[in-house]
C-alpha cells in the first residue's frame, strides 16, 4: 500500500464551468475533513456527495472560503484506486484550483505524478496492465471506433482471455517442472496430447489478437488513403468533394496538384487520412517531379488506393499496367470512373469488360458519391475482426503476442521431436513470461515508469 496521499487536478486546465481536484490515499479523507466546512467527512459513508465550502485558515480569525464545492467521497477498497479517495468538484478558475491545490499540499498531500492514480489502481489490483494502458488510449480517443476499441480494453477485453490461457499453461509448466524433480524416472506427468491441445487452443486466440494489430493501429491512427490518377481526373475535385470544403486547388491545368495534401474525413466512425497528389505522369518539370516522387512514397505508406480516372482520356493499356502495379503493391484499391456525367453508354460498358469491380461516380456533380463512401468503410470493415472482437493498439503487447507465438510453436516442434521435459519447460517458461507481461503479472519499475509516465497529472 502506499503512504502517501497525493492530489492532482484531473480535469484540463484553464477556465470552464467546473474542475475536479482528486485526492488518494490513506489521509484523504482526514485532509479534506481539515479544510471543507459542511458535514463532517469522517462520518459520511462512500459513494456520498457533499456539499459545502473550502476554507483556508479553518478557525482563524482571517478564515476565508475559498470556494463553495461538492465533495464526493469513495472509502478503500470501492474506488478507482481502491484507496480512500475524494473527488473536489470547484468552480473552474486557475485562482480557486491553485488555493485548493496549495491547501491540499499544506494539510499534508503531496502532488501526484503523471498516471499516479492510475498506476495505485493497478499496483493495488483494480486493472491489469492491458486495461491501465487503454486509459491512456481512452483518454486520448478521437473517433468513435479508437473509444470502442480502448473501452473494450478497459472493460477486461483480452487481458482476462490471456489471464486464463496463461493459467492453463502454468497447470501445465508445473506438471513438467515435476516430472523434472524426479529426474532419470522416466515419468511423465504432464500429458504430451493434452499439452499439444493447450497449445492448439491458445495459438487460436494469439492469432487473431495478433493480425488484429494492423487493423487496431488503422483504427487508432486513421486509414491512410491515397487518391491517385492522371493530372485533370478530378482528384481535387473529388476531394474537396468528400471533405466538403475548398482545400487543394481545383484547375483546368494538368499538373497543378503539386503538393501532397492530407485531410480527415470520418465515415460511420472511421477515420480516413486522405492523401492528394501531384499524379502519376511522368514529367520534365522538376517542381511537379518532386512531386510525382512523394506520389510514389504516399502509395507505398498507403492502407488503400482510390485510383480515379477519366474513362474519356485514358487508354485501356495504361490502366492495365497501373491496375498490375497496384496488384503488386498488395494494397487495397478501388478503380473509381469519373466525370460520370459525360461518359458515354458505350465508353461505360467497354471499362466494365475490361476491369472489374469499377465504381462510377461524377466528383462535380455529385453523383454516386454515397456509394464511394459505403465502399471504403466496406473495404475497410471487411478487413477488421468482427465487431465487437479485440483489436490489440498496443505494440508492447502485440510484441509479446509474438514472443508468446513464437515459443509455443518452438514448444509444439519439440514435442514432434519428442524432446525432452527440460527444453519443453524452458520454452513454456518463456511463453508464460511474455503472456505475463501483458497483463502485468510480471513486471520491471522500469516498465511501469515508461508506462505511467505517458500519462498526464491526475490520471
Ligand atoms: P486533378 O488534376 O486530378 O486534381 O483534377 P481536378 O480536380 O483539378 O479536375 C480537373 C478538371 O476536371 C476540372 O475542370 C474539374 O472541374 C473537372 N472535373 C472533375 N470532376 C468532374 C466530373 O465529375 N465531371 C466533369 N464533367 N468534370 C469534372
Amino acid at each position: 500500500m502506499n503512504q502517501d496521499t497525493i492530489c492532482a487536478l484531473a480535469t484540463p486546465q484553464g477556465i470552464g464551468a467546473i474542475a475536479v481536484i482528486r485526492v488518494s490515499g490513506p489521509d484523504t479523507i482526514q485532509i479534506v475533513n481539515k479544510i471543507f466546512r459542511g458535514k463532517n467527512l469522517e462520518k459520511q459513508a462512500s459513494h456520498t456527495i457533499h456539499f459545502g465550502t473550502i476554507r483556508d485558515k479553518i478557525g482563524q480569525p482571517d478564515e476565508v472560503v475559498i470556494d463553495e464545492v461538492l465533495v464526493s467521497l469513495f472509502r478503500a477498497p470501492t474506488s478507482y484506486t481502491k484507496e480512500d479517495s475524494v473527488e473536489i468538484s470547484c468552480h473552474a478558475s486557475d485562482y480557486i484550483i491553485r488555493k485548493i491545490i496549495k491547501i491540499l499540499l499544506r494539510e499534508g498531500a503531496r502532488l501526484a505524478h503523471p498516471g499516479e492514480f492510475t498506476q495505485r489502481a493497478f499496483l493495488n489490483g483494480q486493472l491489469d496492465l492491458a486495461q491501465a494502458e487503454a486509459v491512456a488510449d481512452l483518454i486520448a480517443s478521437d473517433s468513435e471506433a479508437s473509444h470502442q476499441t480502448a473501452i473494450n480494453q478497459v472493460r477486461g477485453g483480452f487481458s482476462k482471455q490471456i489471464a486464463q490461457l496463461r493459467e492453463a499453461l502454468i497447470h501445465f509448466a508445473s506438471m513438467i517442472e515435476l516430472e523434472l524433480d524426479f529426474g532419470e524416472e522416466d515419468v511423465e506427468f504432464a500429458d504430451r496430447d493434452d499439452l499439444r491441445q493447450l497449445i492448439d487452443r491458445i495459438q487460436k486466440v494469439l492469432v487473431p489478437l495478433i493480425e488484429s494489430f494492423e487493423m487496431g493501429n488503422v483504427i487508432k491512427n486513421g486509414v491512410p488513403t491515397v487518391i491517385v490518377g492522371k493530372p485533370n481526373a478530378g482528384k481535387s475535385t473529388l476531394l474537396n468533394r468528400l471533405l466538403n470544403e475548398e482545400k487543394a486547388i481545383v484547375s483546368d491545368i494538368a499538373g497543378t496538384t503539386r503538393d501532397v495534401i492530407e485531410d480527415e474525413l470520418f465515415i460511420e466512425g472511421i477515420r480516413f487520412r486522405l492523401i492528394d497528389t501531384a499524379g502519376l505522369r511522368k514529367t520534365a518539370d522538376t517542381i511537379e517531379a518532386i512531386g510525382v516522387e512523394r506520389t510514389l512514397q504516399q502509395i507505398e505508406k498507403a492502407s488503400m488506393i482510390l485510383y480515379l480516372f477519366d474513362a474519356s482520356e485514358i487508354e485501356m493499356s495504361q490502366m492495365k499496367e497501373q491496375e498490375t502495379e497496384f496488384m503488386a503493391s498488395g494494397t487495397p484499391y478501388l478503380l473509381i470512373g469519373n466525370k460520370l456525367d459525360k461518359i458515354s453508354i458505350e465508353k461505360k460498358a467497354e471499362f466494365e469488360q475490361n476491369f472489374a469491380g469499377i465504381l462510377w461516380i461524377s466528383a462535380l456533380e455529385d453523383l454516386n458519391i454515397q456509394d464511394l463512401k459505403a465502399e471504403l468503410t466496406r473495404k475497410v470493415k471487411t478487413r477488421e475482426v468482427k465487431s465487437g472482437d479485440t483489436v490489440v493498439t498496443n505494440l508492447r503487447h502485440y510484441q509479446h503476442l509474438l514472443q508468446t507465438h513464437e515459443a509455443l510453436n518452438n514448444v509444439l516442434e519439440g514435442l514432434d521431436h519428442s524432446i525432452t521435459g527440460d527444453f519443453l519447460a524452458q520454452d513454456i517458461r518463456f511463453a508464460l513470461h511474455h503472456l505475463g507481461e501483458i497483463t502485468g503479472q510480471i513486471t520491471t519499475d522500469d516498465l511501469l515508469a515508461n508506462i505511467f509516465s505517458k500519462f498526464c497529472i491526475g490520471k
